[in-house]
């Protein structure tokens, strides 16, 4: 029986990841970093078989004992914030350490597959590329261009880690970029993907930067971690994960239709705005990145590799709502 080891199981995606593999019969190790997260995830997958270890991404604590017996190393656990930190290496140390501890591990425990969760913003912020062009898996973000934020220079940095080191060890690796990730949490620590949309159905904001971003349900993100695992031509590729990218005023438009109660108004901030909050607001000082580019990334290598039509990103939105509204 094949064994996989999910870090960071306790994550909005790796859940969904571990409830995939399961019901296709794989053994599922979780990490996770407390006890609390732990029950929470017992309490999920009740009957389930499924172990847990405890991992850090900032300590060499316990790695060799995780990845012993396991084939297959499914790397999910990394920092993703709301805001933007202080110091950016309160985002970047966790990513890219934690990266390597888990792929040396994976390399000294004989892992035969390394499945690592990426981003679509270790993608699209490519300087070298027409900036309202879409990209592909073949461009990369400069973690140094102005304009891109701790999380973004944290994901990309992590991956070309990644790269590395498979590089060096002969590692059969394949990475996983979502872009935004939205649909149904399976509990309610979602982390920060559906805050978004919770803003937007709370009325939070004012007016929308107009800027796009990728998008993705969950489950899809899941199923393409899991199809990766026996799919040979999965090997050493990077596959986005985009239903469709999505300006924030459309986004927000598909969820007025959807909750007209709400009353949302839809009104998008003019870009000189957005560049006047940036100065004050690091946070924005991310969105301004955004401003005059096309963050789309196309997502068709995967549907053709993993043979899957993705659900719609407006679907994906309205799951998402869905669950933020009953919960
Ligand atoms: P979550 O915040 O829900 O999950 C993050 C996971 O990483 C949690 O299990 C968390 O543990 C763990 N983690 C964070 N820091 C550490 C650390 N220092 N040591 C050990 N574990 C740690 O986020 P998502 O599920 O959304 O994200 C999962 C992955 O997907 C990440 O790699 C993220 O960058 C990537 N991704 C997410 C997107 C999205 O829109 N959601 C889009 C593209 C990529 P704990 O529960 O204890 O906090």
């Amino acid at each position: 029986m094949t064994k996989v080891l999910v870090t960071g199981a306790s994550g909005f995606i790796a859940k969904h990841i571990v409830r995939q593999l399961l019901e296709e019969g794989y053994q599922v190790r979780g990490s996770v970093r407390s006890d609390k997260r732990q029950s929470e995830l017992a309490a999920l997958f009740p009957d389930a078989d499924l172990e847990f270890v405890k991992l850090d991404l900032t300590s060499d604590e316990g790695w060799d004992v995780a990845l012993d017996g396991v084939d297959v190393l499914m790397h999910t656990a990394s920092p993703f914030p709301g805001g933007e930190p202080d110091d950016p290496m309160e985002l970047i140390g966790p990513a890219v350490e934690g990266t390597k501890r888990a792929l040396n591990a994976a390399h000294a425990a004989g892992v035969r597959r390394v499945i690592l969760t990426s981003s679509c913003v270790a993608i699209y912020k490519d300087p070298a590329k027409p900036p309202m062009e879409q990209s592909t898996e073949e461009n990369w973000t400069d973690p140094d261009a102005p304009g891109v934020g701790a999380y973004e220079a944290s994901k990309t940095l992590a991956e070309r880690a990644a790269w590395e080191l498979a590089d060096q060890h002969g590692l059969r690796l394949t990475t996983i970029n979502p872009g935004a990730v939205y649909g149904p949490a399976m509990d309610p620590n979602y982390g920060t993907s559906l805050q978004l949309v919770e803003q937007i159905l709370d009325g939070e904001f004012p007016a929308y930067p107009n800027i796009n971003l990728p998008a993705v349900d969950v489950r899809d993100v899941a199923h393409m971690h899991v199809a990766a695992i026996d799919n040979d031509a999965a090997v050493g590729e990077r596959f986005a994960a985009n239903s469709g990218a999505i300006y924030l005023l459309d986004a927000a438009a598909v969820l007025a239709k959807a909750y007209p109660d709400k009353k949302l108004k839809l009104r998008k901030a003019p870009d000189f705005m957005i560049k006047v909050a940036g100065r004050f607001d690091k946070r924005m000082a991310q969105v301004v990145g955004g401003l005059g580019r096309n963050a789309d990334v196309d997502g068709s290598k995967a549907e053709k590799v993993f043979d899957f039509t993705y659900i719609p990103t407006e679907e994906a939105l309205l799951a998402s709502a869905a669950y933020v509204t009953a919960n």
